[in-house]
């Protein structure tokens, strides 16, 4: 062991400090542009008459979920068990679990955290998952809201017929320890559609197919309290189809360039502003004379368009990529490589799994650092 090494190995990401001069690759969160977004989705949602229950697989962050419901959310929605025990852990209720389980000690833990005061609410695809969550509940004398999840489009987990939902739903009335609460169906194919007519049209399909299942279920008297779905691509439709109870939006707390490209204008500008941002240094030049920066892809996640990269609050190039570690500046026209040791802001390709390589967020507004928050479900894939 080396003596006294200890104190030096300290990460310095997280030690405060101005804005422009923290400690890279740092992920940043634009103070204003953040409470615009989570203002604005509140507010239309309001307006519409239905419900916001924003989806935590995009920030996995308690500081983040306790904006969301103090801006009127009925409760945040998780992917994942683990990402759900981590921020009932940071204090979050209510909770809604949008994916099936196929764990049975991830069944008992979710139970066990409703006996703990976790106000939960899951989602079953099959008879056998709604027998599950029900011993489970049982065994921890607790009682869990379970919704029937639906297929429709998306092709990803979900009953696709109103018979099936009708049976589910019978299932999940007459089981001891579960509360029948209503529906879910994600459109996922709709969100990141470009063009508002085709989206309109592929959203339209879907909540077509959710409205023949809600129908079966009212006839069967199983009318859902609760029907849920949609995102940031969809929310606007969703909000005139007045199907959905509950929209799940998550991107639009941050945004990113996956979602850029996708017209969510409603004649106004801008639905949603880029809140996100990772901050890097130019840590050298190449042979070439370009800037070479200190984030690669273990600090953005690039299953997307490549970022935008900002100098002083002025965009003055894209980065692309040179290595897990590294990226490089392909400047606009016109605009010089900036110096070694500047401090570059990027938009990112992909909001969701950005947010998950990092352990904190730093809530910055104008030249300000004013909060490190935890990333509290980081890593909770599980
Ligand atoms: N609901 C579910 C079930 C999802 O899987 C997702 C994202 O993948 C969302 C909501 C949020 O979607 P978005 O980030 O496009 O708003
Ligand atoms: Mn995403």
């Amino acid at each position: 062991m080396n003596k006294g090494v200890g104190a030096l190995n300290v990460g310095l990401i997280g030690i405060a400090g101005s804005r422009a001069t923290l400690e890279t690759p740092a992920l940043l969160l634009d103070a204003t542009a953040f409470e615009r977004n989570v203002a604005t989705l509140a507010a239309l949602a309001n307006e519409a008459g239905i419900g916001l229950r924003p989806h935590a697989k995009t920030h996995k962050c308690a500081s983040i979920a306790k904006a969301q419901l103090a801006a009127g959310a009925l409760g945040i929605a998780c992917a994942k068990p683990g990402e759900l025990l981590a921020l009932f852990e940071a204090g979050i209720n209510p909770l809604m679990l949008t994916a099936p389980v196929a764990s049975p000690r991830k069944i008992l833990r979710l139970a066990q955290a409703a006996a703990l005061g976790c106000e939960l609410t899951v989602v079953v695809d099959r008879a056998g998952l709604v027998a599950d969550f029900a011993a489970a509940a049982r065994a921890s004398g607790t009682t869990i809201a379970v919704l029937v999840d639906c297929d429709t489009g998306l092709g990803r987990t979900g009953v696709t017929t109103p018979e099936e939902a009708v049976a589910l739903a019978r299932m999940i009335a007459s089981e001891a320890g579960l509360n029948y609460a209503g529906v879910q169906a994600y459109a996922g194919h709709a969100q990141h559609v470009h063009s508002q007519d085709e989206r309109r049209r592929v959203n339209g399909a879907a909540n077509e197919r959710l409205a023949a299942i809600v129908a079966a279920l009212a006839k069967a008297g199983f009318a859902p309290k609760i029907v849920t779905g949609g995102g940031t691509g969809s929310h606007a439709l969703d909000f005139q189809d007045q199907l959905l109870t509950e929209v799940q939006a998550g991107s639009y707390v941050f945004m990113d360039e996956g979602y850029r490209p996708v017209d969510l204008d409603a004649g106004n500008g801008p639905v949603f502003d880029f809140s996100m941002f990772v901050a890097v240094t130019v840590i050298a030049h190449n042979s070439k004379g370009e800037a070479i920066t200190d984030g690669g892809s273990k600090s953005f996640a690039i299953d997307g368009p490549q970022p935008r990269a900002f100098l002083d609050g002025k965009e003055i190039g894209i980065i692309v990529w040179v290595g897990d570690e590294f990226g490089k500046l392909v400047p606009h026209e016109g605009v010089s490589p900036p110096p070694v040791g500047s401090h570059i802001e990027c938009t990112v390709p992909h909001c969701d799994p950005t947010a998950n390589l990092h352990d904190v967020i730093h809530l910055v507004r104008r030249d300000r650092l004013e909060a490190i928050w935890p990333i509290e479900g980081r890593g909770r894939s599980d």
